[in-house]
């Protein structure tokens, strides 16, 4: 999924300030706000633009700003900033009806102090050090979520602060319009994919909408030969497939026309997240693995056996990635490598592991599943580079939603898997895999998870806040 996905959002840039100081002062606080915004744009180094806003100095002009910030449907979130001291009293109508994601940025139009020629004028221009202060404590009497980030503007750690939230006030204004299809149920006797999805559209803003399998039978037999004999050429100019024998490529055509017919009936419902389930294939030749992979790497959410949570909250991870280098997949701790002092995790699913997180070329493969009495079906096999990432996780407990992330260390497997015919990928738990697991597990982290070597704890505590639920960090 590349940057491009992000273009569509901006993030307004709003400077406090009151009325008292007279035009000059208020004349130097907009250039200075114009010029933090067209330094912060030039940077590069933030996904979403920033759009600056005129000065606001009454109740009546914050309300505005802030209801319109409100209705716009391009706006994923606020940056919030005294630059003079902004009494909050004003601040108090606009704020409780605030809809929006808030960034409080903490920072000063100058970097330093110019201690030679400090004046009062200059004290009364620069005053974020209290103004803030005062904005901060309305902030948080009005129980607020937001970020704040102290610190001079035009420095890489604020502007990555500022970047990170930026993606995720996007994944979550994507995520209050999202639908995600459910083909088929759950897995039967399965809990943690369960769960109840009015809370989660309260709570998440996503819809997830039920259907049989034949609504998508449907559309996988409208698809032609042609548009099959298309895509599976393009397979082969993007992975390596070894065999190519003909009940192979029977598997491979089946697998392609899945794809199609898949991407076809989701873009004909506004779907961009979805789950199958092995249990619910009547009709299916094979599961389809394949084109999870695919649309996974397209940016699509996924979730295996019903496990909607998990789908929605990888399309959300996706959309935060977007144009970051590594993936984001969907992912299951398989089994345990348990040899003392190089204890480790090998993560896996049946068929369905995003090859955006692949190293080099993946290789399209047939093999048996030994599950669920259907053909054997086509994968993608890779395995993953090393490097840092994270395992997140959502789970419900009826009356609260919990989300759990564990950063974790990717290595390479000990040795080639020759025998192991899906994708996989290694990783080492921090602090360690004994206490990593334990506290994912004493915490009710399901076994499905989204794997992001492209994200990093960041985003998800900007997340947590912005969804207002619980977060459980393991580190
Ligand atoms: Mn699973």
């Amino acid at each position: 999924m590349d940057g491009n996905h992000l273009k569509k959002y901006q993030i307004w840039f709003i400077t406090g300030s009151q009325s008292l100081y007279g035009e000059e002062t208020l004349r130097r606080v907009e250039e200075h706000s114009r010029r933090i915004v067209d330094a912060l744009n030039r940077s590069g180094e933030i996904a979403l633009d920033l759009v600056w806003k005129p000065t606001v100095k009454t109740q009546a002009e914050i309300t505005a700003t802030l209801q319109a910030a409100n209705l716009d449907s391009s706006c994923a979130g606020v940056v919030c900033w005294m630059h003079t001291f902004s009494p909050a009293k004003m601040w108090i109508n606009g704020l409780k009806l605030l809809q929006k994601p808030m960034l409080h940025l903490n920072t000063q139009a100058n970097r330093d102090i110019p201690w030679a020629a400090i004046d009062m004028d200059f004290m009364n221009l620069n005053q974020a050090a209290h103004g803030d202060r005062e904005f901060g404590y309305l902030c948080t009497r009005l129980g607020l979520r937001r970020k704040v980030v102290n610190g001079y503007y035009d420095t890489p750690r604020v502007r990555a602060a500022i970047d990170v939230w930026g993606r995720v006030a996007a994944a979550w204004l994507d995520s209050q319009t999202m639908k995600v299809a459910r083909i088929g149920d759950n897995m039967r006797e399965v809990a943690v994919t369960e769960g109840n999805k009015v809370d989660a559209q309260i709570q998440f803003g996503y819809a997830v909408d039920g259907y049989g399998v034949g609504d998508v039978l449907k559309f996988i037999s409208a698809v032609s030969d042609q548009q099959v004999g298309e895509l599976v050429e393009e397979y082969f100019d993007l992975y390596t497939v070894p065999e190519r024998s003909e009940a192979t490529m029977k598997s491979i055509r089946a697998a392609a026309r899945q794809e199609i017919g898949i991407r076809d009936f989701l873009e004909t419902g506004g779907y961009t997240a979805f789950t199958t389930t092995f249990e619910n294939l009547y009709g299916f030749d094979q599961l389809p693995g394949l084109a999870a992979q695919r649309l996974m790497a397209d940016g699509y959410g996924f979730g295996a056996e019903g496990d909607w949570k998990t789908a929605a909250l990888l399309r959300t991870m996706k959309l935060m990635a977007a144009g970051r280098r590594g993936g984001v997949s969907f992912m299951e701790d398989y089994t345990y490598h348990f040899e003392p002092g190089r204890e480790r995790v090998l993560g896996a699913h049946m068929l369905e592991v995003c090859p955006s997180i692949a190293s080099g070329r993946p290789s399209l493969e047939v093999h048996p599943l030994g599950i669920g009495g259907k053909a054997d079906p086509a994968r993608l096999v890779f395995s993953t580079p090393p490097g840092e990432a994270i395992n997140a996780t959502m789970v419900e407990f009826g009356s609260n939603f919990r989300l759990v992330v564990n950063e974790l260390e990717i290595v390479a497997p000990d040795a080639p898997l020759p025998q192991l015919p899906v994708a996989r990928t290694v990783w080492i738990p921090k602090p360690d895999l004994a206490e990593g697991a334990r506290r994912w597990i004493e915490a009710g982290g399901a076994h499905h998870s989204v794997n992001a070597p492209a994200l990093t704890t960041e985003f998800m505590e900007d997340y947590a806040r912005m969804a207002g639920v619980e977060l459980i960090l393991i580190r």
